[in-house]
């Protein structure tokens, strides 16, 4: 479904992604994990047009989108979940969603088929019915994330590009978003590449993982052989992290 090659991205002269490749199937959930600044929110950006590279290969479905601009790369079938949420604070959680769908408001069909997808985002996440006609600014941190993900569903992405979802939510609330994110994957064959800082979470859920290091992928595999990798374990799912991220 999509392969990243060889891709170099720039800040000024800060060069943040250096030749970095990486490839997802259809279906997929993808973890990308890494310290703190080694440009795992670098890389999502710069497939979602957000900060594009400037040399290598995006290729989404057989179309190269490396110089393509963002808006044109949701309507191909790719979505992101922003970190820190960015949720629209002075709006309404159903125009959040509503915003999320605006490409589809262009056609006939698009504009009848937003409301079953708004119908699917609140099965999934029913609190976001509920307050549906509350400021998003006034949600729980936990509510904002869930409508963060609603908001990019409502572009019925093919991927979704999930960045630290679990960020500063208790263990319960992470626990259920990561639940979502499974069945996401599982009912709706979404094909998900999640970055996330609980590494051991998301290496359990994921089918493949991949760890960057100041800019450079240094590691891929399957994710059961990652959680056993003993440089993964020391620097990643050490024991300090360990007692950290299960409490
Ligand atoms: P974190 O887990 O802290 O979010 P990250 O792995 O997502 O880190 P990035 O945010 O992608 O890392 O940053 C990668 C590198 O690029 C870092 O050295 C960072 O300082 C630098 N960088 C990121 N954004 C900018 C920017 N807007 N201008 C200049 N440098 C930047």
């Amino acid at each position: 479904m999509l392969k990243i090659k060889n891709i170099n991205t720039y800040y000024g002269q800060v060069h943040a992604l250096k030749n970095v490749s990486l490839h997802l199937l259809e279906g997929e959930i993808v973890t990308l994990i890494g310290a703190n600044g080694a440009g795992k929110t670098t890389l999502l950006n710069s497939l979602s047009g957000i900060v594009p590279s400037k040399s290598g290969e995006i290729i989404f479905a057989g179309v190269p989108i490396s110089s393509l601009a963002p808006s044109r790369i949701v309507k191909l079938g790719i979505s992101q979940v922003p970190e820190g949420r960015q949720v629209f604070k002075p709006l309404s959680v159903e125009d959040n969603l509503e915003l999320g769908a605006y490409l589809h408001y262009r056609t006939a069909a698009g504009r009848a088929e937003v409301k079953k997808t708004g119908d699917m985002v609140y099965a999934l996440f029913p609190i976001l019915w509920e307050r549906r006609k509350q400021l998003a600014g006034t949600l729980s941190g936990g509510e904002q994330q869930m409508l963060s993900i609603g908001r990019a569903l409502m572009a019925k992405p093919k991927l979704l590009l999930l960045d630290e979802p679990s960020m500063g939510l208790a263990p319960m609330i992470t626990q259920e978003i990561f639940k979502v994110i499974e069945s996401l994957s599982q009912e709706k064959k979404t094909t998900v590449l999640l970055v996330e800082q609980n590494a051991r979470a998301a290496l359990k859920m994921a089918n493949r993982g991949y760890v960057l290091e100041t800019g450079k992928m240094i590691l891929e595999g399957a994710a059961a052989e990652l959680l056993e990798n003993n440089d993964v374990q020391r620097a990643y799912l050490g024991k300090d992290k360990k007692e950290i991220w299960e409490r």
